[in-house]
């Protein structure tokens, strides 16, 4: 089944990447030229807070292919990427990070197995990951494992780098969910599904913009986003906490039947801590998935769009 691509869209969500934005888009663009098939590169600038969105308006003039578009606020990197693909016009589109972290070699590549074999998703994979410190890298292994675990869905290695199908971009952004997780998602929509590896380059310019707390959250609300199984965990948890307690209660009872009965002050005081810890463990469990009803019930857009390049919007 070889498609035609009329148009590739190629989204990328920017924040605070002002110093080095040119010269990424003037990469990317190169490459995309190379191709020779008609393109437009879809900008998100997520509520930067430096000079991205000047930067964004003046390249316009020297990249006719370049629309951007700039959120009220930073939403963060998943409304920004939901934006993008909302705004795309193309029959497949390439979403990328700015820094040329994800070489843009690549797309060829990508087009290529969507044009010619009629894949629906085209996942570039990471072979070994860039420059990240160890405890991040440790930390990163760590979540992935966790999330494969609890999730069923194996996510080693992917990145937010992947060519899309105009249908399947369609179908996601029909999904009804205001707390996205375009990586998981994607590997759960289903569809022709094809990885292909790369190396992680170094970044442009600039530092990563995601601090250690700004990755916890997302750990946590793309767990619970994906598994009821720590709910399921507390269950699990009360179960054997009942096991121990009448095992317990059997032997107070026949030491006091004995007239045996110790003092046990120690026991009592363990008791308490062990049980008060188990039960706001799982109050806690509870509470995230109650917050991410609350966040969904709410039903607030994902992202306010403030300005754009198009006169029409
Ligand atoms: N980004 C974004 N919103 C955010 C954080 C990041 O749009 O709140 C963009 C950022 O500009 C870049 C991409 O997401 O294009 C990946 O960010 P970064 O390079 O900081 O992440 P890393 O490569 O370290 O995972
Ligand atoms: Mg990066």
């Amino acid at each position: 089944m070889a498609r035609t691509a009329q148009l590739l869209s190629v989204v990328i969500p920017v924040y605070g990447e002002g110093a080095h934005i040119g010269r990424s888009l003037e990469t990317i663009r190169a490459k995309l030229l190379a191709l020779s098939t008609p393109f437009e590169m879809v900008l998100v600038d997520d509520g930067s807070k430096d000079d991205t969105w000047a930067r964004l308006e003046e390249l316009k003039a020297s990249l006719p292919e370049l629309r951007a578009f700039s959120l009220s606020r930073n939403f963060g990197k998943e409304a920004a990427i939901f934006a993008g693909l909302q705004k795309s016009r193309g029959d497949a589109v390439v979403v990328m990070d700015s820094d040329l972290q994800h070489p843009p070699a690549l797309i060829g590549e990508m087009v290529a197995l969507w044009r010619d074999q009629g894949y629906d998703v085209v996942n570039a994979v990471k072979r070994r990951r860039g420059d990240e410190g160890t405890v991040r890298g440790l930390l990163s292994r760590l979540y992935y494992r966790l999330f494969a675990a609890l999730a069923g869905t194996r996510m080693e290695g992917a990145a937010d780098f992947k060519l899309i199908d105009r249908s399947v971009v369609k179908a996601y952004c029909d999904l009804p969910e205001r707390n996205l997780f375009f990586r998981g998602l994607m590997s759960w929509m289903g569809y022709r599904q094809i990885d292909l590896p790369f190396a992680v380059e170094a970044r442009t310019g600039g530092g990563t913009k995601w601090s250690l707390r700004k990755l916890a959250a997302l750990a946590l609300n793309s767990i619970s986003a994906f598994s009821t199984v720590p709910l399921q965990f507390v269950t699990t948890i009360g179960g054997l906490f009942l096991i121990f307690a009448l095992g317990l209660a059997a032997q107070t009872i026949y030491l006091k039947v004995m007239g045996r009965a110790e003092e046990g002050f120690p026991t009592v005081i363990l008791l308490l801590l062990l049980s008060s810890s188990v039960l706001m463990i799982a109050l806690g469990i509870i509470g995230q998935y109650l917050a991410r009803i609350y966040d969904e019930v709410k039903r607030r857009p994902r992202y306010l769009m403030h300005r754009s390049t198009e006169s029409d919007s």
